[in-house]
C-alpha cells in the first residue's frame, strides 16, 4: 500500500491550490486526478479578480491570461443599464485550461506528486480515526494522515464519505464561444432578462472578436443563449457550445475528524450571485491546506472553520442576496437599475465594489453620499 501524509483528490483549481499549498507548508502530498489532462474540458468562463489571484498568491502570467477587463455592464429587462469601471483593470480573463496547467506547474514545484489518470473510488477513516485510506479504481489502495476531497460537481465521492452530503443546487449551463460580439473588450456584460429567471446572460470578452457567452437555466439554456445572442449582439455567430452545471448555493460545513475536509465546487464554496468559484474556492482550498498542517504537525483541529468564518458568511449572504434577485420582477430589476445608474451609485461600487466579497463591498458602499441617494431613489420608485 502506497502511503502518503495528505492525499487530495481531484486536480482542478481548487484541489492544485490546496495541493500547493499543503507542500510549501512541508507536508508530503499525492494528488490524484482522474482525467489524463489537467483543465479538460474547458468548464469557466474564466473570469477572475486580479485582487483575488493577489489573495491567493498565484501571479499573472501570459501562459493563461486572454484579456484584461476594466469593469461590467449590467443591463435590465427593458434595456436600462449601468456601468462599472476602474481606471485599472480589475480582472482577467483566463483560458482555463492553460491557468489549470499553470497551477499543475506550481504544485509540481513546490514538490507534489501528481497522478493523472486516477481515479478515487472511495476514501474513508481508518480505525483509529488517525489515517485515511484512499481507494481507486483498479483496486490500489493509499493511505494517509489526512485527505481534502476537491472534486468538483461530481460529488460521487463526498456522498459517499458524508452520509448527511446534500447540494441540490446546481443548474444547467450553456457556455458558447461567440465571434464578432461587437462590444468593449475591457467590460464583461451581465443581461437581466424576462426569459432568464434563474441565472442572468454573460458574455465575458476574450478579445474584440471573441467572447465566451453563458446562460444557465433549468430548461432549454441553449435556445435562451441563441434568443440573448439575437437580440443583443445580431452580428454574432457561434463557434462553439459545451454544457455544464454551476453551483447557485450556500456554502456546506462537512468535515470528518478534521481529517478528510471538502474544498471547492463540491463545498458549494461558490458565489451563489454568478457561480464564479476560483477564488473563493481557491481561498477555503489554502485554508485546509493550513488546517491539516495544524492537524499533524502541532496536534490543534478547527483551523479550517476559524480560518473560513468570515467568508463563510459572505457566501451566505451572497447566496440570499442571489435569492432574492431572481425572485424580483422585471420592473423591480428596471428600477433598481435605474436608480444606480441615476444616483451615480455605480461611481460608488466601482470604488467600494469587491468581485469576490460582493455583500461586503455593496455595504461599504451604500455608506456614501452616492450609497444614499441610490437608497433613496430606489425606495421612491418602489412606493
Ligand atoms: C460555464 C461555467 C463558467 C464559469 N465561469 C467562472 C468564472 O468566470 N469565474 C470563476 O471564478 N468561476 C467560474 N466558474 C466556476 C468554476 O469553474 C468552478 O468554481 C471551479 O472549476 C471549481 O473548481 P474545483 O477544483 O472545485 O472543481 P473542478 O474544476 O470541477 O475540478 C474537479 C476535478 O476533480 C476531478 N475529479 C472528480 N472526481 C474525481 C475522483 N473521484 N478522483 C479523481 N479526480 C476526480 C475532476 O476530473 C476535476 O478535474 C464557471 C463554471 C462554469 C460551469
Amino acid at each position: 500500500m502506497r502511503a502518503a501524509e495528505v492525499v487530495i483528490i481531484g486536480g482542478g483549481p481548487a484541489g492544485l491550490i490546496a495541493a500547493a499549498e499543503t507542500a510549501r507548508l512541508g507536508l508530503d502530498v499525492l494528488l490524484l486526478e482522474e482525467d489524463e489532462i489537467v483543465g479538460r474540458p474547458e468548464r469557466c468562463a474564466g473570469l477572475y479578480s486580479i485582487r483575488g489571484l493577489e489573495r491567493l498568491g498565484i501571479q499573472l502570467s501570459k501562459k493563461y491570461v486572454q484579456n484584461l477587463v476594466w469593469g461590467g455592464v449590467i443591463h435590465s429587462p427593458s434595456g436600462e443599464a449601468f456601468e462599472v469601471s476602474s481606471p485599472e483593470p480589475v480582472a482577467i480573463v483566463a483560458e482555463r485550461e492553460s491557468f489549470d496547467r499553470y497551477l499543475a506547474e506550481r504544485a509540481l514545484k513546490m514538490g507534489v506528486e501528481t497522478r493523472l489518470g486516477s481515479r478515487a473510488t472511495s476514501c474513508s477513516l481508518g480505525i483509529d480515526s488517525k489515517s485515511c485510506v484512499t481507494r481507486l479504481e483498479g483496486g490500489a489502495e493509499i493511505k494517509s494522515e489526512a485527505a481534502i476531497i476537491a472534486e468538483g460537481s461530481a460529488a460521487r465521492l463526498s456522498r459517499r464519505v458524508f452520509k448527511d452530503y446534500y447540494a441540490p443546487f446546481w443548474l444547467p449551463i450553456v457556455q458558447l464561444i461567440v465571434k464578432n460580439h461587437g462590444l468593449d473588450k475591457r467590460a464583461a456584460h451581465v443581461w437581466f432578462k424576462s426569459y432568464l429567471k434563474d441565472f442572468f446572460g454573460y458574455l465575458v470578452p476574450i478579445n474584440e472578436e471573441l467572447g465566451k457567452l453563458g446562460v444557465a437555466a433549468r430548461q432549454d439554456p441553449l435556445r435562451k443563449a441563441q434568443r440573448l445572442i439575437k437580440e443583443e449582439m445580431p452580428g454574432a455567430k457561434i463557434l462553439g457550445y459545451s454544457v455544464h452545471s454551476v453551483y447557485r448555493g450556500p456554502p456546506l460545513e462537512l468535515g470528518l475528524k478534521g481529517r478528510i475536509l471538502l474544498a471547492g465546487d463540491v463545498a458549494g464554496q461558490v458565489k451563489a450571485t454568478t457561480g464564479g468559484g476560483i477564488v473563493t474556492g481557491g481561498l477555503c482550498a489554502k485554508a485546509a491546506a493550513s488546517h491539516i498542517h495544524k492537524l499533524l504537525r502541532e496536534g490543534v483541529d478547527g483551523a479550517y472553520k476559524t480560518a473560513t468564518r468570515g467568508l463563510y458568511r459572505e457566501l451566505k449572504a451572497t447566496y440570499w442576496i442571489s435569492r432574492m434577485l431572481s425572485g424580483l420582477s422585471d420592473k423591480n430589476l428596471d428600477d433598481i437599475i435605474r436608480s444606480i445608474r441615476e444616483s451615480g451609485f455605480n461611481k460608488s461600487l466601482s470604488f467600494r465594489g469587491d468581485m469576490d466579497f460582493q455583500v461586503t463591498g455593496v455595504l461599504k458602499s451604500l455608506a456614501t453620499v452616492q450609497g444614499l441617494r441610490f437608497a433613496t431613489s430606489l425606495m421612491r420608485s418602489l412606493i
